[in-house]
């Protein structure tokens, strides 16, 4: 898949989150920070310098973001994080502006969602994906029957880090354009069974759902055994490992085009 990394930006307008599920534990943000020596605590959200990239262009007045890009939105924070309330209404008048390009962000807090979306939303933004993060059974009890009930125009499932076996199968229904899962990294990463994995991959053939095996995580059990998997094996090892199901080139649904038209942008 490296070939398309082209295709996909980042826009993180604010860094800092909290924990506040079991997924939270060993959090990426927290390890990051740890690992740059930041001196502010990973847990105070505070805005970047990035917070207005989407309008940012370069000396020939094209945009930094180039358009019809996927752009992972707030990966070192969560988007609906309550400490950035204030902050978010001007993020959704970027992301309407720039509806050449596609904003996919992750949250484990979709229970904020309709306190956080902007008077215009209705049915959801075309040029927005949603990832509802699980991982265990609790959390996909407790937040995928808040997901199906929101109108969201693309809507994905992240299972991950996935600390146990999940059962998915009630919440897999015709709106959820692709499951994704994937084992914890780190070096106090909890281990990720293989045949949890493949559950959910039959749940999701099932129910003709596509299904993506993202990443291994650092400590992989297969065949009862467990595995220690470097970082920068952790993906490619799920790939190869060839398993997904109705997935195609780009780390998006399926389901998600490159729609816009020349006549849709404000420039
Ligand atoms: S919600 Fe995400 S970013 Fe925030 S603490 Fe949990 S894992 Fe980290």
């Amino acid at each position: 898949m490296s070939e398309h990394w082209e295709i996909y930006a980042d826009w993180n307008p604010w860094h800092g989150c909290t924990k506040i599920s079991p997924g939270c534990k060993y959090c990426y943000v927290y390890r990051q920070d740890e690992m740059y020596g930041s001196e502010i605590a990973s847990s105070v959200c505070r805005k970047t310098g990035n917070f207005n990239l989407p309008l940012k262009r370069k000396r020939d007045r094209s945009w930094k973001i180039e358009s019809g890009k996927i752009v992972f939105t707030c990966f070192t924070s969560d988007f609906l994080l309550k400490d950035a309330d204030e902050w978010r209404p001007d993020c959704w008048k970027m992301i309407k502006y720039r509806r050449d390009l596609w904003f996919f962000f992750f949250t484990k807090r979709i229970d904020r969602i309709m306190e956080c979306v902007p008077p215009d939303w209705g049915d959801g933004y075309d040029n927005v994906i949603v990832g509802c993060t699980v991982e265990n059974q609790e959390m996909a009890d407790y937040r995928l029957p808040i997901f199906l009930s929101l109108p969201i125009k693309h809507k994905t499932i992240i299972v991950s880090p996935m600390i146990t076996a999940v059962n998915l199968t009630p919440y897999l229904d015709e709106t959820i354009e692709e499951v994704s899962v994937g084992g914890e990294s780190g070096a106090e990463a909890r281990p990720c069974n293989y045949d949890w994995i493949l559950s959910v991959r039959e749940q999701c053939i099932a129910k003709d759902i596509p299904f993506r095996f993202h990443q291994t995580g650092a400590r992989f059990i297969k065949d009862g055994k467990m595995y220690r998997v470097p970082r920068c094996y952790q993906l490619s090892q799920a790939h190869k490992a060839n398993i997904d199901y109705k997935i195609g080139k780009y780390l998006v649904p399926e389901k998600v085009r490159y729609e816009w038209k020349d006549s849709d942008y404000h420039d």
